[in-house]
């Protein structure tokens, strides 16, 4: 059963439709990167997708719930399996970095050590662990975005969507940030990725990828079937990233106590 599916769907903006027909479904475990110009419609098929905006026409799933007539009550339960990076980060301004991540872990209560533990590890692996303590207004936009990211990936959701989640930082740090929503998909995280920047699709030559244009989608090109023929991505050629075992610092090691969100099967000692 596929974990995102639309069935022609539509969304307009008074007399505007910014989402025409769109139909696809995607497997758990599939990355797809969402892409088209400006004005597209991915912002608004991501809102859709997490139930920020309501389905006009058609019909839509997401991690089991239906997205038709979706019930106040029922918004929250689907906002649990659904982690997201807005485009305009959404970070707390007068709390720390530290608070902001946390608080997705509060709302879902739980316990204050294995939180401590599991924000550690996360601002470790986005390279935020000495902003840990700063307020989120005294940082630079690319930092408030890697906050935002944290955010959304600290509970380890069933289906993440950013929202172009590296359009405020450098390419490197796009390469890193790349290489932690790979890493949380090899884990079993369904990732749509919104972008239109053709250097980070490139960097999942693997992935597949959803175009829109004008609110349809022009194109739909699946993943290639061989993951051995696709070209190594650019982090990987980076020798600098291996040495420094950034990929030792994903928080889904991080936490061995956590049976509640942790579907993963390899655990490792917290650093
Ligand atoms: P993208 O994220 O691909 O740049 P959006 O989904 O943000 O595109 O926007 C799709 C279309 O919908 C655009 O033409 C945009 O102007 C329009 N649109 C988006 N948000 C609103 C809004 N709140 N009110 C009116 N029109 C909107
Ligand atoms: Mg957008």
């Amino acid at each position: 059963m596929p974990i995102v599916d639309l069935e022609h769907a539509s969304y307009s903006f008074g007399e505007y439709w910014a989402l025409k027909n769109v139909s696809f479904s995607l497997d758990a475990g599939e990355f797809m990167f969402l892409t088209g110009p400006s004005g597209a419609g991915k912002t608004t098929l991501l809102r859709v997708l997490y139930g920020g905006l309501p389905l006009e026409r058609g019909s839509g799933m997401v991690a089991g719930f239906s997205l038709k007539n979706l019930s106040p009550a029922k918004l929250p339960l689907l906002r649990r399996e659904v982690g997201v990076v807005f485009q305009d980060f959404r970070v707390l301004a007068s709390r720390t970095v530290f608070e902001n991540v946390a608080i997705a872990l509060e709302v879902r209560g739980m316990a204050g050590p294995l939180i401590e533990r599991r924000v550690r590890a996360v601002l470790r692996g986005l390279n935020l662990e000495t902003k840990s303590q700063a307020r989120c207004d005294a940082l630079s936009g690319g930092e408030q975005q890697r906050v935002a990211i944290a955010r959304a990936i600290v509970v380890n959701p069933k289906v993440l969507l950013a929202d172009e989640p590296t359009g405020n930082l450098d390419p490197r740090l796009s390469f890193r940030i790349m290489e932690l929503f790979y890493h949380f998909n090899q884990h079993g995280t369904t990732v749509i990725l919104a972008t239109h920047n053709p250097e980070l699709i490139a960097c999942l030559p693997h992935a597949r990828v959803l175009a829109l244009e004008h609110g349809q989608i022009v194109e739909d090109e699946q993943a290639a079937e061989n993951q051995d023929d696709r070209a190594p991505a650019p982090y990987e050629q980076d020798a600098s990233l291996q040495e420094e075992g950034f990929s030792e610092h994903f928080p889904h090691y991080a936490d061995d106590a956590d049976q509640d969100s942790a579907p993963e099967t390899e655990t490792e000692q917290d650093r």
